[in-house]
C-alpha cells in the first residue's frame, strides 16, 4: 500500500522529484488554511513523523497500514546508522514484530539468548509463556536496516537530510518549519526525533527527571594490543572491549571517571578513559564511531500537546542498562499508530489520543524506574556491591525473577482498562487456533494492524453490529490453556476483542455484555 498523495514542491533534493510551482496551503485540495511560505518546500501528509529511528519507522508503518498518509522527515542524509548502538531487544518487541509478520527477518539475522539481565544479574527467561522466550541480540544498525526495508515496501516516504526545527499548530493542523527554512504541513506531527527532540522542545513540553551522574564512552575502533575478555566492573562503572563480527573492529564501552561534557567525544577522550581503567589505551586508532551516553533519566510531562505527540526516546530517556529503549519506542508506536490513524480518518474523536499518554506514560515511568536501579548496580564500590548481591539473592527466588523478567521483556505490560478478566488490557497470547480456513496463529490476524473480534464460542454467536466493517470477526476453536506472563494460568474467555496493538479491549463470558461499549470506546461511535 502506498501513500495516497505526498507532495514535495520546489525543492528537488527533498524528494528527488522535479520541482513544481509553490502553492499556499489553501490551494491544495483537502488540506488546510493559507500559510505564508517562507522557503520553497511544502510537503503535505496527514501525519509527519520527525525521525527515522526505530520508533519513527514503526509508527509510520502503522499509520500506512491503517491507510493514512504518513511521511518521515529525517535529519540524517542516508539510512545507514553510523555505529552499532543498541545490541538488541526483548520478547515483547519480537512479538510485536511478529504481530506484523516481520519478526522472521530479525530472527534470521540475530542471536537468541535465553536470558535477560537486571544490572549484572543474569535471569532465565526460557520458561515464559511466549513463542519468543529469549532476548534477541542484533545491532541497532541492522535493526534499522530491516525496518527501513519494510517501510520502503509499504511505500512510506522518507525525506532525508531535512531537520525539523519548529512548528505552529492551530485547530486545523500543524505547520512544520525545517532548519533550512523549508515548510511542511500536516494534520498531526509526531516527534520521534530522539532524546534531544526538537519537537518536544518546540512544543514546550517539560522533560522532568534526573540529571546524569555518570557518563560512558562507546566506540568502534581498531586496536593494536590484545584486549581482556569479558566485562570489568569497578567503583567507576562497567567497562568492556570485544571484537565485532568483521574480526577487525573492537567495540568499546568505558565508563568515564568524571562525568563527561555534553560535547562530542574524540579519540583522545577514549584513550584517556581506557587508560584510567586498564592502564593502557590498547593502541586505539581509526575510530569508526565514538559517542557518549549517560544515566540521565527523564520523561516528557505529557506525550501530547494538541496535534503534536511524542514517542520513543523523544518521550523518555534512560541509561541503556537492560536494553529497553527500542522496545519502549516500538510499543509507543504501536499504541499510538492505530489511534492516530482513526482520528485522522475521522472515525474516532481526538480524545482517543489521550489514551496514548494514559497508557504509555505509566508504562514508560515503570521501565525508567527499573533502569535507574539497574544502572546504579553496574558499579562495584562495596556498598553498591552489597546491594547488588542482595538483589541477586532475591532474584534467585522464582516469583521475584518472574516479576522482573516480565518487566524487562515487556510481556507484562498492562493498560488499565478497568475491572474484569485478567486478559483485559494485557497482550493477547499468540494462540494456535482452528478456523474454518484452517489452523492459524492469532498474531497472523494482526498482520494488517486491524482490530480482531475472536469468537471462541459457537460459530456466528458474536455480532459486532454496525462495527462489522471496522473489526474482523473470526470464529475459531481453541482447546489449549491460557497462560499469561507473570500471572500464570487464567480462565478461557468465550470471546476477545483485540486492538491492533495486540492488547485485549474486551473479553466475553458467553454473552455480548459490554461489547458495544468497548467497540464504541476504541473504534468510534456506531454509524448509520
Ligand atoms: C550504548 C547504547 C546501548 C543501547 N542498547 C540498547 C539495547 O540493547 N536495546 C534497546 O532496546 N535499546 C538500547 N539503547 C537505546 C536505543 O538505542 C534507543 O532507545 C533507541 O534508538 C530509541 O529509538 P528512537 O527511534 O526513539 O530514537 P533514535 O534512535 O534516537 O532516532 C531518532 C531519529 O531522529 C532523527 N532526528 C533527530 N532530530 C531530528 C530533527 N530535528 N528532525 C528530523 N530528524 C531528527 C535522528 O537522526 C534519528 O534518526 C541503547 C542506547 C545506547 C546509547
Amino acid at each position: 500500500m502506498g501513500p495516497r498523495h505526498f507532495q514535495c514542491i520546489a525543492q528537488q533534493r527533498a524528494c528527488g522529484k522535479p520541482p513544481v510551482m509553490p502553492q499556499t496551503g489553501s490551494d491544495v485540495p483537502g488540506k488546510r488554511r493559507t500559510g505564508k511560505l517562507g522557503k520553497l518546500v511544502v510537503v503535505m501528509a496527514d501525519v509527519i513523523v520527525a525521525g527515522a529511528g526505530p520508533t519513527g519507522m514503526m509508527l509510520a508503518a502503522e499509520l500506512t497500514l491503517a491507510g493514512v498518509d504518513a511521511a518521515i522527515v529525517e535529519r540524517r542524509p542516508t539510512p545507514e546508522l553510523v555505529g552499532s548502538r543498541a545490541g538488541g531487544f526483548h520478547s515483547r518487541t519480537i512479538e510485536i514484530l511478529d504481530q506484523r509478520g516481520i519478526a522472521d527477518q530479525f530472527l534470521a539475522e540475530g542471536q537468541r539468548v535465553q536470558a535477560a539481565f537486571f544490572g549484572n544479574t543474569k535471569l532465565d527467561v526460557s520458561d515464559f509463556p511466549t513463542r519468543h522466550p529469549y532476548t534477541l541480540g542484533l545491532w541497532q544498525n541492522h535493526i534499522e536496516r530491516i525496518l527501513a526495508g519494510w517501510i520502503e515496501e509499504l511505500g512510506v516516504p522518507v525525506q532525508r537530510g531535512l531537520e525539523v526545527a519548529d512548528f505552529d499548530q492551530d485547530h486545523g493542523g500543524v505547520d512544520v518549519r525545517l532548519a533550512d527554512g523549508g515548510r511542511m504541513q500536516a494534520q498531526y506531527l509526531v516527534g520521534a526525533d530522539g532524546g534531544r527532540s526538537a519537537v518536544r522542545k518546540a512544543a514546550g513540553i517539560e522533560f522532568p527527571g534526573w540529571d546524569a551522574t555518570r557518563s560512558s564512552l562507546i566506540a568502534e575502533v581498531q586496536v593494536t594490543e590484545e584486549t581482556p575478555a569479558g566485562a570489568r566492573i569497578d567503583e567507576v562503572g562497567i567497562h568492556g572491549l570485544h571484537l565485532m563480527e568483521d574480526g577487525r573492529t573492537t567495540r568499546v564501552i568505558v565508563t568515564e571517571k568524571e562525568l563527561g561534557p555534553a560535547t562530542e567525544p574524540g579519540l583522545a577522550d577514549l584513550a584517556k578513559a581506557l587508560t584510567e581503567v586498564y592502564d593502557t589505551d590498547f593502541g586505539v586508532h581509526h575510530p569508526r564511531w565514538i559517542s557518549r551516553f549517560t544515566d540521565a533519566t527523564r520523561q516528557a510531562a505529557t506525550y501530547r500537546s494538541g496535534r503534536v505527540l511524542l514517542a520513543g526516546d523523544a518521550a523518555h530517556i534512560h541509561a541503556p542498562s537492560g536494553g529497553q529503549g527500542i522496545g519502549l519506542g516500538i510499543q509507543d508506536a504501536v499504541n499510538l499508530g492505530w489511534k492516530l490513524a482513526q482520528v485522522v480518518k475521522g472515525i474516532t474523536p481526538a480524545s482517543l489520543l489521550d489514551t496514548y499518554h494514559a497508557e504509555r506514560h505509566p508504562a514508560g515511568a515503570r521501565a525508567l524506574k527499573h533502569t535507574m536501579a539497574q544502572s546504579l548496580m553496574q558499579r562495584a564500590d562495596p556498598r553498591i556491591g552489597a546491594l547488588a548481591d542482595t538483589v541477586a539473592g532475591l532474584l534467585a527466588i522464582d516469583e521475584a525473577r518472574k516479576q522482573v523478567v516480565g518487566l524487562i521483556s515487556g510481556l507484562d505490560v498492562h493498560y488499565d482498562l478497568g475491572e474484569g478478566h485478567p486478559l483485559l488490557g494485557r497482550r493477547i497470547p499468540d494462540l494456535d487456533i482452528a478456523t474454518a480456513g484452517g489452523p492459524l496463529r492469532v498474531f497472523t490476524l494482526l498482520h494488517q494492524a486491524r482490530p480482531v473480534l475472536l469468537n471462541l464460542g459457537a460459530p456466528g454467536s458474536i455480532d459486532p453490529g454496525p462495527w462489522a466493517e471496522r473489526v474482523q470477526v473470526v470464529d475459531a476453536a481453541y482447546d489449549g490453556g491460557w497462560e499469561l506472563p507473570v500471572i500464570g494460568p487464567v480462565s478461557a474467555p468465550a470471546a476477545v476483542l483485540v486492538r491492533p496493538d495486540g492488547h485485549v479491549a474486551w473479553t466475553g463470558d458467553g454473552t455480548q455484555s459490554g461489547l458495544q461499549e468497548a467497540l464504541a470506546r476504541w473504534f468510534g461511535p456506531a454509524r448509520g
